[in-house]
């Protein structure tokens, strides 16, 4: 099976700020994992560098004044109400080279989507991508502009069903958004609860509307939601949708800011868990577009991306992670030795309120949902 990695060397130049919590870095660090373990030179892998999205491209879901907006703040011009457009102080901070840059990761996910669409590899992994939550006119959580809806609607222009599938620990929104009105677009998210974090939607409720109806399915989590519930949740509504839909491809979005020591975020998931539920998405994908998305503990990110990789081309690593790394890596790792997590251990009274909260999701969408999809209810 051919695959293609999408990397740059270009984002060392770009930086949200000091203070700010999504480093550029870990994209550098995520690829130097993979070098180390020699991911970047396997038989049927191709590295490539995007270049970034043309203007056209981005109008694909973003509107002109946005795009304008958005490249002037770039280079530094004033911004008459940037808020208004989401950029400001905060999430969205305006930055140089932040239009590049944004568009580079777009350029990135739109060269995966073209390498699975013409047929050139089975899985391309554009981990740069994945910031699912700008919207057609304004920058939103840590996201300009939305490299997972245009790679989306790349495949969409092959005539191909796509069926998205969104693991951050933040709900999908963006993506949501594009394709709540449409039946040939799947898009199904797992995030922590909506009343617990940002972006504050993701409801079970939210199922698509119109010809969309049922096309949009959300499944939240409790805090301190472990590998376990995870794994069982995503068993008991993943497949059985994704097999009902009938994709001819799957976008994945793996944000791994659903990690137990990630800072911004309360699920408590392994990078043993996260690997667990690529793994699964690997089986049911006929081919696969991987995004990267959060991750806000470095050595959370690098590993984990690293590990989906590994997968991705079907190959088993060593769990130590290799020596050079880990003295280059110092600074990131807090320690880390490894490219698994030892198993969680959380008091059960943290563990029950989760178990109990993903029951009553899976139950509901059953009722709600699966009816829509003609999923077979019945049984096992
Ligand atoms: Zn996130």
């Amino acid at each position: 099976m051919r695959t293609a990695l999408i990397h740059s060397d270009a984002y060392k130049r770009f930086d949200y700020g000091r203070e700010h919590p999504l480093r550029m870095e870990r994209l550098g660090l995520t690829f130097g994992l993979m070098d180390a373990y020699g991911l970047t030179r396997l038989p049927g892998t191709e590295v490539l560098p995007p270049a970034p999205a043309p203007e056209a491209a981005l109008r694909e879901f973003h509107t002109d004044e946005y795009i304008a907006v958005l490249r002037a703040a770039g280079v530094g011009e004033a911004v008459p109400e940037a808020y208004r457009y989401g950029l400001g102080p905060g999430d969205n901070p305006i930055w140089p080279g932040v239009y590049e840059a944004s568009a580079l990761a777009c350029g990135g996910s739109i060269l995966a989507a073209e390498l699975v669409a013409r047929g050139d590899v089975a899985r391309a992994f554009a981990f740069a991508g994945g910031l699912h939550h700008a919207m057609p006119a304004r920058a939103s959580g840590f996201c300009y502009l939305n490299d997972a809806v245009l790679a989306i609607l790349a495949l969409r222009r092959h005539g191909l069903r796509v069926a998205y599938v969104d693991i951050d620990a933040h709900h999908g929104d963006g993506v949501q958004a594009a394709f709540y009105r449409s039946a040939d677009v799947l898009t199904i998210s797992t995030h922590e609860r909506g009343d617990r974090l940002f972006p504050g939607t993701g409801a079970v409720e939210e199922m698509g509307e119109g010809p969309g109806r049922g096309y949009a399915v959300n499944l939240p989590l409790n805090p301190y939601t472990d590998d376990a519930v995870y794994l069982d949740a995503f068993d008991a509504v993943v497949p059985p949708v994704l097999r009902a839909f009938g994709a001819d491809v799957v976008v994945a979005q793996l944000g791994i800011d659903g990690h137990r020591t990630d800072p911004l975020t309360h699920l408590a998931l392994s990078v043993d868990g996260f690997a667990a539920a690529v793994q699964r998405i690997l089986e049911l994908a006929p081919r696969l577009v991987a995004l990267g998305g959060g991750g806000y503990d470095l050595s959370n990110v690098a590993r984990a991306w690293t590990a989906a990789w590994a997968l991705m081309n079907g190959v088993t690593l060593p769990p130590a992670l290799p020596p050079a790394f880990v003295v280059d890596a110092a600074p990131y790792l807090g320690g880390r030795r490894t490219l698994w997590d030892a198993p969680p251990v959380l008091p059960l009274e943290a563990v029950r309120p989760a178990r109990e909260f993903a029951e009553r999701q899976v139950a509901e969408l059953r009722r709600r949902v699966f009816p829509l999809l003609g999923v077979p209810t019945s049984g096992a």
